[in-house]
């Protein structure tokens, strides 16, 4: 029976066709279920069409009486009075749900296995919208709403809130919690109504839900992707031995947060006042509201502060959070306290400072350092965006004035080494035993620069691939496949990349063949190749010797000869970085050659690091 009067005959469609009903009303957004459909006008109107089985148009007890269509969109208004101005809509296999801009959320069609998110007596089919009144009553505002095969998930809308006074007060983003009702074969437990996900969840922020067949999938606020469920194919970015996810996981092989390298770390101070010494400034906890929770100098010239991240860092953003606590002596000044952190600088190095008190100790700290940003502005958390690309292990912090130094915590966000990651995830659609994430483009010009640069320095042949790509036809005119002047920025502070510690080792054998005809640069697999078919050489084979001149390999052959004459008898034992003496070992010729001949001072290439451990020997 179609209820839509005058309706055409149903028809497959072939090919994209224009919804005639719909021709002149602007739509916002649409949603396409198990054969039916909904969509949201820009005047904020809900229309759904397809088939009414199991109440999923939500239209009425009309649709309940045998199998029943609308061949023509169908205005569905959620409620007669104050009409609701819709948000979005979600159709499942066979129930529907719908947000507005208020925040509620709205469900209809099939109940079975908790879908509609209802409660225990809501496990029948609903033939019209029905409001989910529980969320609305506990004070949340349902941003998007999506419907699974026998699932629902549903995510708070984020809102900006100011929280504190005074120094105090700040603004804190407030929402984006998951909220998740259905069958166990999904969710792991029966859920009849909407429950909050938590697990890693809890402490993240989402902005988006996508509820397939039998997974679920999150993405949050810093555009890391969670999923959960059945991990059919890998659906849920896991390996397949992993048959069921019952939390959200983190889909770590797409994008995961910097996180605070700083915590527990190590780290000191110019001088320490009352036992409050550098430590409870990594010690995890911001709260600045009592002395006892901050670090504290003496009364120092240039008092600092500094921390040690372990190992070489791509710090992203540093955050202190000040001391927050006003004097008891209401005669005082309220920031007495708080006011005492500036000016002062903030700066990161790859080499340790030193641990002079006063004198030129800034100056010198400044000078060494590889960025540095100076606070004259007290807040409570001061926020430092390193600029791009700034690796180093260490973090100071250093008055410019005679004072105490004392704050709650300083975080430092980064990653350690190389960042591997796809990049920040910005949508995910969950289907059947398959999930689509999509990665923000780059409106960012460097962006694009960085990241074709990546490509194409990790191997030629990407630029074969991007310059396919509009987005990177002007990096593909610049610089194509590439060549030896550029340099290598997958190199990080002082760690060579796999890339470049390969070109060096296989210097000689790359040498004359790095470009190939025409000057194109060899792709990876060539040089693989080239590598793999090169002649062996010949089982008398002795390497030549490079003398190294650069200071370090100096210094390393005046300790070899000490070494030789302390050791006497010679040959006993053969230090794996002696090349010379294995070098007659010729069984081993083939293979030990390659890495002596690489024994020399690093190429003048563009990787050649000015850190530590540059002059091999
Ligand atoms: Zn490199």
């Amino acid at each position: 029976m179609d209820i839509t009067e005058n309706g055409d005959p149903r028809a497959d469609a072939t090919k994209p066709t224009v919804v005639q009903a719909l021709a002149s009303t602007p739509v916002l957004t649409a949603a396409c279920g198990y054969a039916h459909m909904a969509c949201v006008t820009t005047s904020r109107d809900l229309y759904v069409w397809g088939s009414a089985a199991s109440g999923k148009l939500g239209l009425g007890l009309a649709a309940k009486e045998e199998e029943c269509y609308a061949s023509l969109p169908v205005h569905l208004p959620l409620r007669p009075q104050n009409r609701p101005l819709l948000r979005m809509v979600s159709c499942g296999a066979a129930h529907t749900a719908a947000t507005t801009t208020d925040g509620e959320l709205y469900v209809w069609g099939c109940g079975d296995g908790g879908r509609l998110g209802l409660g225990r007596e809501g496990l029948a089919t609903h033939w019209s919208p029905k409001r989910v009144d529980p969320l609305l009553e506990a004070g949340h505002k349902i941003g998007e709403v999506s419907c699974g095969n026998a699932h629902t998930l549903a995510v708070t809308t984020i809102e900006d809130v100011w929280t504190g006074d005074g120094t105090n007060r700040m603004k804190e983003k407030q929402g984006g919690l998951v909220f998740a009702a259905g069958s166990a074969s999904v969710l792991g437990a029966f859920h009849p109504g909407f429950d909050r996900v938590l697990g890693e969840l809890a402490t993240v922020q989402a902005v988006q839900v996508s509820a397939g067949f039998a997974h679920s999938a999150v993405v949050t606020a810093d555009g890391e992707l969670y999923c959960w469920g059945m991990n059919d194919d890998g659906c849920c970015a896991m390996h397949t031995k992993e048959r069921f996810l019952p939390e959200p996981t983190l889909a770590s092989c797409i994008y995961s947060r910097p996180g605070n390298l700083a915590l527990a770390r190590p780290a000191r101070q110019s001088s320490c006042y009352g036992g409050l010494d550098a430590h409870v400034g990594v010690d995890g906890n911001c709260d600045g509201s009592s002395p006892d929770l901050c670090t504290s100098t003496q009364q120092d010239p240039q008092a600092w502060w500094e921390v040690d991240l372990g190992d070489f860092a791509n710090i992203h953003v540093i955050k202190i959070w000040n001391r927050t606590d006003e004097p008891a002596d209401k005669t005082m000044a309220r920031d007495k306290y708080s006011s005492r952190l500036l000016p002062c600088w903030l700066m990161v190095s790859q080499k340790p400072y030193s641990d002079e008190v006063g004198g030129g100790s800034l100056i010198n700290a400044l000078g060494q350092s590889v960025a540095r940003h100076q606070f004259t502005r007290e807040k409570r958390c001061m926020v430092w965006n390193v600029p791009e690309n700034i690796s180093a292990r260490y973090v100071r912090l250093q008055l410019e004035g005679f004072n105490f130094l004392h704050f709650a915590q300083l975080e430092v966000f980064g990653i350690i080494g190389v960042q591997g990651s796809v990049g920040k995830c910005s949508r995910v659609v969950c289907g059947k035993h398959c999930t689509v994430a999509i990665i923000r483009p780059l409106s960012d010009p460097s962006d694009v620069n960085r990241v074709y640069k990546r490509a194409i320095l990790a191997d030629a042949q990407n630029a074969d691939i991007l310059r396919e790509r509009e987005t990177f036809a002007l990096e593909y005119d610049k610089y194509g496949r590439g060549g030896k002047d550029i340099e290598c920025i997958i190199c990080t502070g002082g760690q060579k990349c796999e890339n470049c510690l390969m070109k060096e080792r296989f210097g000689d054998e790359l040498k004359d063949l790095s470009l190939g005809a025409g000057g194109r640069v060899l792709t990876l697999d060539e040089m693989a190749e080239m590598l793999l078919d090169a002649p062996k050489p010949p089982l008398n084979f002795t390497p030549k010797v490079v003398v190294d001149n650069s200071w370090a390999g100096k210094l390393a052959q005046k300790l070899a000869k000490n070494k030789d004459e302390s050791g006497g008898k010679k040959g006993s034992k053969v230090s794996p970085d002696d090349d010379q003496s294995v070098a007659t070992a010729s069984s081993k010729g083939s293979k030990k050659s390659k890495r002596s001949r690489s024994s020399k001072k690093p190429r003048g290439g563009p990787c050649a690091p000015d850190a530590p451990g540059a002059g091999w020997t």
